[in-house]
């Protein structure tokens, strides 16, 4: 069983769910209509599906590899990177006077997490490309921009993003890595970046670096770190690479999962950089991206959900053992209680974590002329990358349980999604941080943003009472109560609200999968597969929301009681 990209899903949500079509109803995408969207969705799923996804088990069997430094990568990426960039999706995002598509981020969003789907690591690399792009496009000179961008929306030259240092992960204002002005324009970078996807590979033409690093006059912490573009070959007067400039690889992790996926050491020995943005304000050109970024990390856990539920769905099918307690003949172990329940948990967070990623594209893309849309967008960020990438490896997880013993051998490659699944919730600010970004920064608004989309819930719950009263009044209360704990959480000191953070991100995230699943069964007339799809999730998942919630309110007083010493016993 090969992944296939589940595009009528992502139709169906923009359709009835997240109200895409305000998207292109928007000045800024008057020039997109909703066919266009449609045989975009058709044609990206078709590259997932037959070109992206075959590859997804040889690239874990034979990962990218350190030979000479340079990076060999994995059998097939090279051809599929082609074909990748020659169908334009790299630069999706891209304005058209740059070259790109200029497509919708909720669009962009459904092609990245089937990519995701596919082959999670060879995806890895077109995005790390978007996020330079859009970088440059925000904070690049001309000259720049006009070198650049074409060469990275072409697959011909690829992008990378190096923040990390050994010293500096989470706390980026930690790192080392210096930068001097040469006088003529010009940087001179030096220092090592660690765990860098995509740091190098054997098809692009160049390969070109934004680094963080801080010059002699920049202050300690966030506000002393410029951004640089640091090119492996350094283009000459025609714009082509020249000579090697001062940055190589290094070494290659050894990792988890994301075999082909080149995690890289770098070392910038005087480097040659070009300014991004001006000098001491790399965070905020990187904060500019921080939003995409998230949300292309948060389908990342929602293809791999995808592709695991298709594989764990298949397997049951045809698995047998024991007879059927429900009387089928020749009965798989779908029939079996637990493995039902299994595989319906699956797609019931499948399709609430691709419900909220695409609602916070929408919010994004509406917020480019509606701030009060830009404010929903920044406030759903945090989950739709938190909540997302944690239901990537858990939903991964019972896909190697539907499996049994087949699931730990790794042949099935139910295994692999779960291996590869882990990442997600760790880079790109680890899901802790994000929570705490979550109840923090989200929450300066006194909770704004947050109680604008319970009042929706709760109203459209009202109306569905008419046809789903039992459904409808569940929504309605767990969004009551969760109105309750942000309540409760904006009263407390930042510390105590930062004890509850993960509980409240994810009770938050469960009530408004309450409110997509209850939606979904409205759009189908009450009647069918996504209304008993949503009867299981409102029945036996939103009420999670309650005994998180309870967590919130308790602050961080129990959680230092325990000294280390304690954990230690
Ligand atoms: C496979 C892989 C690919 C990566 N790709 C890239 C890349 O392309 N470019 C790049 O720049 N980086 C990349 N990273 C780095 C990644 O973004 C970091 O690993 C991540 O940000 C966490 O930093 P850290 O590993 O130093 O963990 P730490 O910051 O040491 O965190 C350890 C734990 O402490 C918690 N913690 C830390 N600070 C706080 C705090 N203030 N409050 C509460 N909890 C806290 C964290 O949540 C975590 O649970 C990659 C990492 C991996 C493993």
């Amino acid at each position: 069983m090969t992944y296939r990209a589940p595009v009528s899903d992502y139709q169906f949500i923009l359709d009835q769910i997240v109200d895409f079509s305000a998207v292109l109803e928007s000045a800024a995408f008057e020039d997109i209509d909703a066919e266009t969207v449609a045989a975009i969705l058709e044609e990206a799923g078709k590259l997932a599906s037959d070109v992206v996804a075959p590859l997804n088990r040889g690239s874990d069997l034979t990962p990218g590899n350190l030979v000479d430094g340079v990076v060999k990568t994995s059998p097939g990426f090279a051809s599929a990177h082609g074909q990748i960039a020659e169908g334009g999706w790299i630069g999706m995002l891209a304005q058209p006077e740059n070259g790109g598509m200029g497509l919708p981020l909720s669009v962009a969003t459904a092609i990245n997490e089937m990519m995701s789907g596919g082959c999670l690591s060879l995806s890895l690399q077109p995005l790390m490309t978007q996020g330079q792009i859009e970088a440059l496009e925000h904070h690049a000179s001309d000259a720049i921009k006009a070198l650049y961008i074409p060469k990275l929306i072409s697959g011909e030259w690829t992008g990378t993003m190096n923040l990390t240092e050994s010293c500096a992960g989470s706390d980026v204002g930690a790192l080392r890595t210096k930068a001097e002005r040469n006088g003529d324009g010009t940087y001179a970078i030096t220092g090592q970046k660690i765990f860098i996807t995509w740091g190098d590979n054997d098809f692009s033409d160049n390969v070109c670096h934004l680094v963080l690093a801080r010059l002699p006059d920049g202050v300690p912490g966030t506000k002393g770190i410029s951004l640089f573009m640091v090119p492996k070959f350094l283009p000459d007067a025609d714009g082509n690479p020249g000579v090697r400039n001062g940055v190589k690889v290094v070494s290659l992790e050894h990792k988890l999962g994301i075999h082909g996926s080149p995690t890289c050491v770098m070392e910038y020995e005087g480097a040659t950089g070009w300014l991004v943005g001006a000098e001491h304000q790399g965070m905020k050109c990187m904060f500019t991206m921080m939003n995409n970024a998230r949300l292309g990390v948060g389908v990342q856990g929602v293809g791999v959900a995808e592709a695991a539920t298709q594989k764990a769905l298949a397997y049951a099918q045809d698995r047998v053992q024991g007879r059927s307690p429900i009387g089928t003949e020749n009965g798989a172990i779908i029939d079996h209680a637990d493995v039902r329940r299994m595989l319906a948990h699956m797609r019931a967070d499948t399709f609430t974590a691709r419900a909220i990623a695409l609602a916070c594209g929408v919010a994004l893309d509406l917020g480019r002329t509606d701030p009060e849309q830009q404010a929903r967008g920044a406030f759903l960020i945090p989950i739709a990358k938190a909540f997302s990438t944690d239901i990537g490896h858990e939903v991964a997880q019972l896909g190697v349980q539907v499996h049994g013993g087949m699931g730990y051998i790794e042949e099935t490659g139910a295994a692999q999604y779960a291996r590869d699944a882990r990442i997600t919730s760790i880079y790109e600010g680890t899901n802790g941080i994000q929570a705490m970004d979550f109840v923090g920064r989200k929450l300066m608004d006194g909770g704004e943003a947050g109680f604008a989309i319970l009042d929706e819930i709760e109203s459209f719950a009202e109306a569905a009472r008419a046809t789903l009263p039992k459904r409808a009044i569940a929504v309605w209360n767990a969004a009551e109560t969760l109105r309750e704990g942000m309540e409760a959480m904006l009263a407390l000191p930042m510390n105590d609200r930062f004890a509850g953070a993960v509980p409240f991100l994810r009770a938050f995230a469960r009530v408004l999968g309450g409110h997509y699943h209850l939606k979904a069964a409205i759009a189908e007339g009450g009647e069918g597969p996504r209304s008993r799809l949503a009867a299981f999730y409102i029945k036996r998942m939103l009420p999670e929301h309650a005994a998180l919630l309870a967590q919130v309110r308790l602050g961080a007083a129990d959680i230092y009681a325990l000294s280390p010493e304690d954990l230690s016993a």
